[in-house]
């Protein structure tokens, strides 16, 4: 070997192994970073993932389950959030509601980072910023940026074909790590189906009555700006859609059934194997298109794309979207007010099992004083009340 080439062999190897070692440190800070949430002072205890599966202990999906109990009878509400952690306006509701909540009756359950392994990193390829930061009146609060899907690094390798259990329909390899395939889950299997396990232990034995997993889309999808409901749902789900199209949001909020056909969603299987009924929402977010420009933490917080809105001009999407974008106060919003809505039809038609809870502001008062002016400051809490997801 001429001494040129080893020089350009040692170099190569040289530069590599610091590039690596960047983006390796990188990789550290992102997925060991933790997000203080400073619970209201409802709060009545903080479970875990693993006081319902024990094998969750110690591992990244042990996460935090915030309970409220109000001490009155009634219905038992469940919030997911973060089930995909590349939908932000999800685990933000999710904390939103855990900080502001009051409750006079009933039970609220609130996960604000559900698959907190999908969480610590972000989608290969797609140049996802790592955080994003939300602007609040003392100080910046910062979020991991996440993927749809678990981390390779806690759920490795993945089938060649993803069988669902226990219905053995056959789905893509990789939906074996999306926490909305993995429902009902099984407790012998990797950490998506182990984690949808849990959260069902969770549903029958605090006896959930109704189940909110909140999401976002990309505009060219149909499922946007919609409740997707359990046959359970049905009347939570159409009172919901037609007041709040009718009398608050700028853009209708949709409803549509869930399909018996498609398996491993948390709108068909909590239904299908509890006493709870289950609904999703979703909301836009320009970010998942994939006619987006330049995929930064702006375009994640504002959803204002130009190249999505020339799509629009091309009637390619199924949401509208302006100049204005989407913004995280619409989207957190309209999760917010749409949650609210939702126990607040089902406290009327089940009398017996209300669920009253006030303190939270909705779609309107987050657009005015954005979503910021709700999240409190850890560093003024009392030390025994910052947890971390
Ligand atoms: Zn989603």
């Amino acid at each position: 070997m001429s001494n040129k080439l080893k020089y350009v062999k040692i170099l190569t190897l040289l530069f590599t192994g610091i590039f690596a070692a960047i983006s390796g440190y990188d990789f550290h800070i992102h997925r060991h970073f933790k997000e203080p949430v400073v619970p209201s002072t409802a709060l009545t205890e903080v479970r875990h993932l693993s006081d319902y599966e024990p094998s969750l202990k110690g591992t990244v999906n042990d996460s935090n389950i915030y309970i409220f109990d109000s001490g009155v009878p009634g219905g038992t509400a469940l919030l997911l959030g973060g089930t995909h952690p590349e939908e932000p306006a999800a685990n933000l509701t999710a904390l939103l509601v855990a900080e502001n909540l009051k409750i006079e009756r009933g039970r609220l359950f609130v996960i604000i980072r559900a698959n907190r392994s999908a969480s610590t990193c972000t989608r290969m390829g797609e140049a996802y910023p790592a955080f994003y930061r939300i602007k609040t009146p003392w100080g910046t609060k910062v979020f991991r940026m996440g993927d749809r899907s678990s981390n390779p690094l806690d759920s490795w390798p993945d089938p060649e074909v993803y069988i669902h259990y226990p219905t053995r329909q056959m789905l893509a390899y990789m939906d074996f790590r999306n926490l909305n395939r993995c429902w009902p889950g099984r407790n012998n299997s990797a950490i998506t189906e182990r984690t949808t396990w849990a959260m069902m232990e969770l549903i029958r034995e605090e006896h959930i009555d109704i189940v909110v997993d909140l999401h976002e889309a990309e505009l060219e999808y149909p499922v946007i700006n919609t409740i997707v409901t359990h046959e359970k749902g049905e009347a939570v789900a159409a009172m919901t859609s037609m007041t709040l199209t009718a009398e608050l949001f700028d853009v209708p909020l949709s409803m549509e059934f869930s399909p018996k056909a498609l398996r491993g969603l948390s709108h068909r299987e909590i239904g299908d194997h509890s006493d709870a009924m289950s609904l999703l929402v979703e909301s836009a977010e320009p970010m998942l298109d994939r006619i987006r420009g330049i995929t930064d933490e702006y375009l994640l917080m504002t959803g204002k794309d130009e190249f999505v809105m020339k799509a629009g001009e091309h009637r390619l999407l199924y949401s509208p979207i302006d100049e204005r974008g989407w913004p995280i106060d619409v989207r957190v919003g309209r999760h917010s007010s749409t949650f609210q809505t939702m126990l607040q039809f089902f406290s009327s038609m089940y009398p017996d099992n209300q669920i009253i809870i006030s303190g939270i502001p909705g779609y309107k008062e987050i657009i005015a004083n954005s979503l910021g002016t709700y999240l409190h400051n850890p560093q003024e809490a009392k030390e025994d009340n910052v947890y971390y997801d």
